[in-house]
């Protein structure tokens, strides 16, 4: 059974990637992103509470994700697929125990590595498309700014596992696909 963190920063294209790693593989895809904008759709408390903090481009707090990436874990049977987290090397060292608590554990990282120039541009691009509340140039920033201080310490923690497959995020949706699925075995 496979267990995969897909890793890069906002506008890498992990929710893309995501979608043929999961169909070929078989796996469970779980988005904290996906998850965290669902429960503010739905009003719910937790969503009121994360609201502002995600329109600014920030990240929410450790054991709000971690809770949730809890449940998903426990209702899993086939082997998931983690985009969106860990974000942080605390949430790293959580999943690492929470999927030894399941007798499981990571089979790799795989990182999209894309230039910075070019992650502004698909995300503003992405703005004009989807009119997501974070896509938009301040917000952006502070988003880059989140994944380079607390998000890419985590490339080095998987990295030092031995986990980390580093993949060129350049050129066509299914060109960094193959490269995905080779890297990937
Ligand atoms: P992107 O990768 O395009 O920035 P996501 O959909 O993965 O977007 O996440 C959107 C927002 O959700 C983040 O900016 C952050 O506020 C929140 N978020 C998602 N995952 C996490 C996480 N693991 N830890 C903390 N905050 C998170």
């Amino acid at each position: 059974m496979k267990n995969i963190v897909i890793f890069g920063a906002p506008g890498a294209g992990k929710g893309t990637q995501s979608d043929f790693i999961v169909e070929h593989y078989g796996l469970t895809h779980v988005s904290t992103g996906d998850l965290l904008r669902k429960e503010i759709a739905d009003q719910t408390e937790l969503g009121k509470r994360i609201k502002s903090i995600m329109d600014e481009g920030r990240l929410v707090s450790d054991d709000i994700v971690v809770e949730m990436m809890d449940k998903a874990i426990a209702a899993d049977t086939k082997g998931m697929l983690f985009d969106g987290f860990p974000r942080t090397v605390a949430q790293a060292e959580t999943l690492d125990r929470l999927l030894a608590k399941h007798g499981r554990e990571l089979t790799c990282m795989v990182q999209l590595e894309v230039p910075r120039e070019e992650l502004i541009r698909r995300l503003l691009e992405r703005a004009k498309i989807q009119g997501r509340a974070d896509d938009n140039e301040q917000t952006i920033a502070n988003r880059l700014d989140e994944y380079n201080n607390k998000t890419l310490p985590v490339a080095n923690y998987y990295a030092g596992q031995g986990k980390q497959k580093l993949i060129d995020g350049l050129g066509s949706i299914e060109d960094i696909a193959a490269r995905v699925r080779a890297a990937i075995g």
